[in-house]
């Protein structure tokens, strides 16, 4: 009977910093009926530097895939009822393979990588009054470590192979979405090289006017063009899975892959934020808060991002969005387990921070890539500061939670005074919010309701939603009236506003360090 119950489904593959998913919803009602995760190694070569293994990318995806299908056979549900499949990614992480071997040609270099610094800092040097927003008329970026494009310019600089195949023609660049999409697609034998306007708007090349890759930013990097992906919609056909039928995975062969989105932006869809004014913020590796503006790309004057939010189809309007993006928020967990090994699991922080209920005046600002919005700070470094003979491991545990609450009220405030319209809510999403102690944090230290959708993968579901709605696919509405009712808790802030006054005036003195500490 359930199964007559059940609509077309959509799958979602999400590639993020941390981990891999695999997904598979109903698109009558958007439920999520099964999934599988895989944890992503992250290698660390050099102080400042992180980067991913390309294959270990692309292993974890058919891994995923395996073992969803698997779990769906278990639950009696027909891998053929799959209409569609969407991607959704680490955004700006970025990778050059040679099309003909179909070799990556060099670790990913992921967003939070620092090794570009020196660069960062000699092209900003060479601005006209040292102006690290030079290209944002353009891009709508500052000139930083963060975008894809200097990370591109140091591996045809540093990497002899990468040089050697963009010398001879066989180089292709792309962000995670392009190497998964090819290789999905055949790889060498016909994949499909492309990437869609979210995902190419992060890599300081697109131009978010026109709309394509821009040759003066192009020759700006020294980047020849024919590397490039072809920019598409995050709503379309690109193109339709082809796995080796030994691979368990080929049962989804013939499948078409018709949405793509950068994670930020697929979290903004699967929150329903199609209204210019709607903002979510999504906790995960780092944290970011997006707001909708509609059709016309709004510039900051507070350090926020003008970015491309969603184009969801060939001849419909691209939206845009502000964005405030914080580099560490859950990395400061995994660095309080990995490297402090005062926690053995991300759940423990929870515990341990919520036994002292206070950080005691311990601050913590996990500044470990620099600062990015407002700050845009690349030489800024991680302290604490304020601790006495009395402070623990509680409270430093208490500390990070609470630096990641302030990370996005200073976002949030700049959000405010760049639309002049103050959010009365915020709609959050991501693996931290499985962290209730944080979400009331989040709550009193912005004094504003926190509320948090009970089905938490967001990120997938817009995915998936972009895939369903694709021409030629259209299994499902992207309609709000359509589309359904979403269940979510809310955190009400239970402090007094003077109180969280007194310790957001604390952090940002914390901040002021993080900056200037070597001087
Ligand atoms: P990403 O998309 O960047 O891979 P996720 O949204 O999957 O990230 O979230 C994973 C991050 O959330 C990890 O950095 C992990 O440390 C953190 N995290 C997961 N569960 C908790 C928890 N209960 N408390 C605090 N942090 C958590």
């Amino acid at each position: 009977s359930h199964r007559i119950m059940l609509g077309p489904l959509v799958a979602a593959i999400d590639q993020g910093t941390s981990s891999t998913r695999f997904l598979v919803f109903n698109s009558k009602t958007a439920e999520l009926l099964s999934h599988h995760q895989v944890e992503i190694k992250q290698s660390f070569p050099k102080e400042g530097w992180v980067e991913e293994d390309p294959k270990e990318i692309l292993q974890s995806v058919y891994e995923c895939i395996e073992r969803t299908c698997e779990k769906l056979t278990q639950l009696n549900i027909d891998i053929s009822n799959i209409k569609a499949i969407g991607v959704t990614n680490q955004r700006e992480t970025t990778l050059v393979w040679d099309k003909e071997t179909g070799e990556p040609l060099y670790n990913a270099i992921v967003w939070l990588d620092l090794r570009t610094q020196s660069t960062v800092e000699r092209l900003i040097n060479k601005t006209p009054g040292r102006n690290k927003n030079h290209l944002k008329h353009k891009t709508g970026l500052p000139i930083s470590t963060y975008f894809s494009a200097v990370k591109l310019r140091w591996l045809m600089d540093n990497v002899d192979k990468v040089h050697e195949a963009v010398v001879s023609h066989r180089a292709m660049f792309g962000t995670v979405d392009s190497w998964l999409i090819w290789c999905l697609t055949g790889g060498k034998s016909g994949g499909v090289h492309c990437t869609d306007v979210t995902n190419a708007s992060r890599t300081m090349l697109f131009n978010i006017h026109t709309m394509d890759w821009d040759p003066e930013l192009c020759k700006y990097f020294g980047i020849p063009m024919e590397i490039l992906p072809r920019v598409r919609s995050s709503s379309e056909i690109y193109g339709l899975m082809k796995i080796c039928s030994s691979r368990k995975s080929g049962a989804l062969s013939g499948i078409p892959i018709s949405g793509c989105l950068g994670d930020q932006s697929a979290a903004l869809v699967g929150q329903m934020c199609f209204k210019d004014g709607q903002a979510k913020n999504t906790y995960g590796t780092g944290c970011f808060l997006l707001r909708n503006t509609g059709a016309k790309p709004v510039m900051s004057d507070h350090g926020l991002l003008t970015t491309v939010a969603y184009k969801l189809g060939r001849d419909k309007p691209a939206c845009y969005a502000l964005e405030g993006s914080v580099a560490i928020a859950g990395a400061v967990v995994r660095w309080l387990q990995d490297n402090l090994g005062i926690i053995g699991s991300s759940e423990e922080l929870e515990k341990l921070a919520a036994s002292v209920g206070t950080s005691y005046g311990c601050y913590f600002v996990p500044a470990f890539s620099g600062l990015y919005a407002p700050y845009w700070e690349p030489s800024a470094r991680g302290i604490i500061c304020g601790l006495t003979q009395f402070t623990n491991k509680s409270h430093l545990a208490f500390a990070a939670l609470e630096a990641v609450c302030f990370q996005t009220r200073e976002i949030l405030d700049a959000m405010n005074q760049d639309s002049g319209i103050p959010l009365t809510q915020l709609q959050v999403d991501g693996g931290m919010t499985s962290n209730r102690l944080l979400m009331q944090l989040q709550a009193d230290i912005l004094c504003i309701p926190v509320v948090k959708p009970s089905m938490p993968e967001t990120t997938a579901l817009g995915a998936a939603m972009a895939a369903g709605a694709a021409e030629g696919v259209s299994v499902w509405s992207l309609n709000p009236e359509d589309l359904s009712e979403v269940t979510s808790e809310k955190f009400e802030p239970q402090i007094n506003p003077e109180e969280s006054e007194f310790r957001y005036a604390r952090w940002k003195k914390a901040v002021e360090k993080s900056m200037n500490w070597e001087t």
